[in-house]
């Protein structure tokens, strides 16, 4: 249906959780200056006859998008896409085309449930060969968590997947919105990195090394183990050194591994004075996997004995433990002391530096289906996709 500014906008399904609405915006031929690939002005006149690039953006919810009501910001169909419209920026010739597919219902991102991580790539694998890129726009409160879990989901991707958002609405005359949003389209549609990243404040991440670090800041996220793999100052500046090296050719298809049976798994943090009763309740069937987060190098407390059994009685019934630091930086080391061994000899194992967040979603993924936990141990110890320093 025509919107009267030229572009479209088509209604969808609208069962829950499920694409809502999705606005085309024209396509345009694209400048020369703005092609990821290098090249000089004397390739000006071929690359004018190049196709304007095309960026699917996956609405999800989140603050970006929120409107004031009297209940405090919330979500409302349609609006992001009435602000949209009225920025003029994005409908210049060196923007990439896109298209908004809005959620419904659109979720504050505390909201979100593996789920919705298997709705958003399913999303993502249905519109994969249309587009060059794609955007997720997500509440910042759990982003960290989809991020991580899409690279583990999306199998084999050759296309840039960015996942985005703000700490203002774009509503509102100071916001962070429009920046993210337009830095993410331009990375989406002209940097072909074949990673899910994560844009905001000016660097883009790697998604499964992000954590978001100030609930205040426009600068929200960071990935302490890991460089930025691009800034957005003057220019954008992608570390390319950093990138991983696409695992399929450009066009293959994507895959998106299931979460068919979500698997029960939980995080756990330890604080002193913990009781092992206190332990072992979390343990207790259905329970198969488990986050760790222990003390500096992955210690525990060793002097408690029953804890360490019952760490010991879960392990072998085939629960899976991964131990992550709750520092916001640095590696486990579970041999540097006792209290780090005795974690281990209960079949404990390191997450070495993967993020609370990158082990959770991993763990999600690893244990649906069927695999054995021994499997489950090993992968979980093992760098898939960039979330561990190897
Ligand atoms: N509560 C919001 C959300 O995560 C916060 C945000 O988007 O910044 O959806």
């Amino acid at each position: 249906m025509g919107d009267g500014t030229g572009n479209t906008v088509q209604g969808t399904r609208k069962k829950a959780g499920e694409p809502h609405q999705v606005l085309h915006l024209p396509m345009f031929i694209l400048p020369c200056s703005l092609f990821l690939v290098p090249f000089s002005t004397n390739n000006a006149q071929s690359a004018e006859k190049r196709v304007k690039k095309r960026v699917y953006i996956a609405y999800t919810g989140g603050t970006i998008g929120m409107e004031r009501t009297p209940r405090g910001y919330a979500p409302t169909p349609g609006f992001l896409q009435r602000q949209l419209e009225q920025i003029a920026e994005l409908q210049r010739d060196e923007m990439p085309g896109f298209t908004v597919n809005e959620y419904q219902p659109l979720l504050d991102s505390s909201n979100m449930t593996p789920a919705h991580w298997l709705r958003i790539a399913s999303d993502i694998a249905d519109n994969y060969a249309q587009y060059d890129g794609f955007i997720v726009l997500h509440g910042t409160d759990t982003m960290a968590y989809t991020a991580s879990a899409l690279s583990f989901m999306l199998a084999g991707l050759s296309k840039p997947v960015v996942v985005t958002g703000s700490q203002i609405p774009l509503c509102e005359i100071r916001n962070d919105a429009r920046e993210n949003l337009i830095n993410s389209l331009l990375i989406a549609g002209n940097y072909p990195i074949p990673e899910v990243c994560l844009y905001f404040g000016n660097k883009l991440l790697r998604g499964n090394r992000s954590v978001k670090v100030d609930a205040d800041a426009l600068d929200a996220f960071d990935s302490p183990n890991f460089p930025p793999l691009g800034e957005a100052g003057v220019n954008i500046e992608i570390n390319w050194d950093l990138v991983t090296r696409p695992a399929a050719r450009p066009g293959h298809a994507l895959e998106v591994l299931q979460l068919e049976d979500p698997s029960v798994v939980g995080a756990l943090r330890l604080f002193p004075g913990i009781s092992a009763r206190m332990l072992r309740n979390i343990l207790n069937p259905p329970l198969q996997g488990l986050v760790l987060e222990a003390f500096g190098v992955g210690n525990g407390p060793e002097e408690d004995a029953e804890f360490l059994q019952v760490l010991q009685e879960a392990t072998e019934r085939g629960v899976v433990i991964v131990d992550c630091t709750q520092c916001l930086k640095g590696t486990v080391q579970l041999q540097d002391y006792a209290s780090g061994r005795e974690l281990a000899r209960a079949g404990v194992v390191s997450g070495f530096d993967m993020t609370a967040e990158a082990a959770l979603t991993k763990l999600f993924w690893l244990l649906d289906g069927n695999r054995r936990p021994e499997e489950a141990r090993v992968l979980m110890q093992s760098n898939l996709r960039g979330e561990m320093t190897a």
